[in-house]
């Protein structure tokens, strides 16, 4: 069976998925945006299983319990930093779907809640991070073969609008 992707307007905080994607930094010890909100509304048992992590690669992902999110898990992974796109920014972002879905299939989980990796202060261009989703996604769905829902959660407007935009583009070729 193939996972369904689902486009929504949303506090990922609040998503009750088996896993929610972190879009942290190298540290993993915590930042602003998407990363500061998941730590508030998990509570700082998070930060203390991060420090056991020892960080996480840009393109790779760890994993955590959710702890008083309604997440049972917690996936974090670190997006590149845009300067440019002359950076392997593309393959690297990329590689986070993947990570994150690799780490899905492996504890069979059946939904999971991505969040707009690298579209927030590390200022990757809206649609063209919003390509790599859909397609790095799609291209990795068949290794999860217990996953029934991939949530793609959009916080603002913009992140919306491009989604559905790049959806629709490769509707087609799915
Ligand atoms: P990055 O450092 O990877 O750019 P940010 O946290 O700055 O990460 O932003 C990533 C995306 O997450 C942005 O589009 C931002 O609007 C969005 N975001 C921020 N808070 C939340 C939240 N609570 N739920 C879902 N998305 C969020």
């Amino acid at each position: 069976m193939t996972a369904t992707i689902t486009i929504l307007q949303d506090d990922i905080t609040q998503l009750k998925v088996d896993a929610i994607v972190n879009a942290a930094n190298v540290s993993l010890l915590g930042g602003g945006g998407v990363d500061g909100a998941i730590h508030s509304a998990a509570g700082p048992e998070l930060l203390d299983a991060c420090k056991k992590l020892n960080g996480c690669r840009v393109g790779q992902a760890k994993i955590t319990p959710g702890f008083r999110l309604p997440a049972r898990f917690v996936i974090h992974t670190v997006g590149p930093i845009w300067s440019g796109g002359a950076s392997d920014e593309a393959q690297l972002l990329a590689s986070c779907y993947r990570s994150c879905l690799d780490i899905a299939a492996v504890h069979g989980f059946k939904s999971i809640a991505f969040p707009a990796i690298s579209c927030g202060v590390y200022g990757y261009p809206v649609d063209q991070a919003a390509a790599i989703a859909i397609n790095s996604i799609a291209d990795n769905l068949q290794n999860c073969v217990d996953l029934e829902t991939v949530y793609l959660v959009c916080f603002a407007e913009p992140v919306l609008k491009a989604y559905h935009e790049q959806f629709n583009c490769i509707k087609g070729v799915l």
